[in-house]
């Protein structure tokens, strides 16, 4: 799965066709509201049919086609809850994205890749820094979404023959160790600048350090403050561990601060409402606040649906049909929407949290938002 980097995005958008457009499609096939295929291949259908009409979409037709065959295709969803997929048949152009977050659905057709939708999202991701030292060696990971996106190493040996060499007296002694206690402090030194350096280029939001309790002890404290106030749980991991340990481990740990800042959000949403102050509960208050612009932070209860109505007019969303409370307009009925909610948020620049297991969230009616104003 190809990482979205700022990189990886400005090589995207690089791309022109002077021919025939770049069919640009952005699709939510997040599994925790989406569990069948089908209902993100049915969103995908509709997202194709309200281009019809559209004049470019006769050269587009045999686009459409590659994207629809690639989300129909079985593609691994595992981790995956959104794509975003570039075609472009003419040029022989074919780039698709895994998503670790929903996107709102979109399809473009343009010169170039639409990557704004990424641009947005890549300011979203959270990478996590993992450092494992001992007294000589430091290896530092940098992790997205359980990915390993860079890796250093560094290895400042200490001098070997200290313990072998005859010692004439119990001074030299005491000043070799003197020593190795010097090398070593520089070697700590050393590991938390390389951790430093990475964090200027990834802006990783949390650190986790593994080593024996003085080795830990000591690399913490001449941690820089910026990465001390991102510093989480301790790694249970020593410089020795394989890859493997160090993915799983990171895996854990991304999981683990996933739960956190859920219950740091509902916990959040739950004293906004209580003072009555910036939060709303419930399917209802929900809806009017989307209506109203007002969302910062949206919060689901995964696997949450309901019926409900949206204008084609306005676009404004309701609880109750059939006519539009703002224009009149008749509504059409959507069978989820929590779906249609979801969209608008993310088409309106609000963060989203679908909550896994949140019974304080499904005591507030499964969804509710921590609001602008
Ligand atoms: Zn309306």
């Amino acid at each position: 799965m190809p990482v979205i980097t700022e990189t990886a995005i400005r090589e995207l958008a690089a791309f022109r066709s002077s021919g025939s457009p770049v069919v640009s499609c952005y699709l939510d096939v997040d599994g925790r509201r989406q569990v069948r295929p089908q209902d993100y291949e049915h969103r995908l259908d509709a997202l194709f049919r309200d281009l019809t009409g559209s004049e470019e979409l006769v050269a587009s037709r045999a686009d459409l086609d590659v994207i629809s065959n690639y989300v129909r295709g079985g593609f691994d969803r595992s981790g995956v809850r959104g794509l975003a997929m570039f075609s472009c048949v003419e040029k022989q152009f074919w780039q698709v994205l895994a998503l670790p977050v929903p996107v709102s659905n979109q399809v473009a057709l343009n010169h170039a890749p639409a990557v704004e939708p990424l641009e947005q999202l890549v300011h979203e991701l959270e990478p996590l820094g993992i450092l494992l030292v001992d007294k000589q060696r430091a290896r530092m990971f940098v992790f997205q979404f359980g990915e390993l996106i860079e890796r250093a190493e560094l290895f400042e040996a200490l001098p070997r023959d200290y313990d072998t060499r005859d010692e004439a007296s119990r001074g030299a002694r005491e000043r070799e160790q003197h020593h190795t206690d010097e090398l070593v402090a520089q070697h700590l030194r050393h590991s938390v600048e390389v951790a430093f350096r990475h964090f200027q280029e990834r802006g990783f939001a949390h650190l986790s350090v593994g080593g024996t309790d003085d080795v830990y002890a000591a690399t913490v404290a001449s941690l820089h403050p910026y990465l001390r106030e991102r510093l989480t749980a301790r790694i249970a991991l020593g410089v020795g561990a394989t890859d493997k340990e160090i993915c799983a481990s990171a895996l854990e740990i991304e999981h683990r601060l996933e739960l956190e800042k859920e219950a740091r959000l509902v916990g959040r949403l739950r004293d906004s409402i209580g003072t009555h102050s910036k939060g709303v509960a419930g399917l209802v208050d929900t809806i009017t606040a989307i209506n109203e612009r007002r969302v910062a932070t949206l919060l689901v209860s995964q696997g949450f649906a309901e019926s409900g109505w949206r204008c084609p007019a306005c676009g404004s969303l309701a609880r109750k049909g059939p006519n539009c409370a703002v224009d009149g307009v008749g509504m059409t009925h959507h069978d989820d929407i929590v779906h249609e909610i979801v969209d608008t948020a993310l088409r309106t620049g609000c963060a989203i949290e679908v909550c896994v297991a949140s019974a304080d969230l499904d005591v507030l009616g499964r969804i509710g938002a921590l609001l602008r104003y």
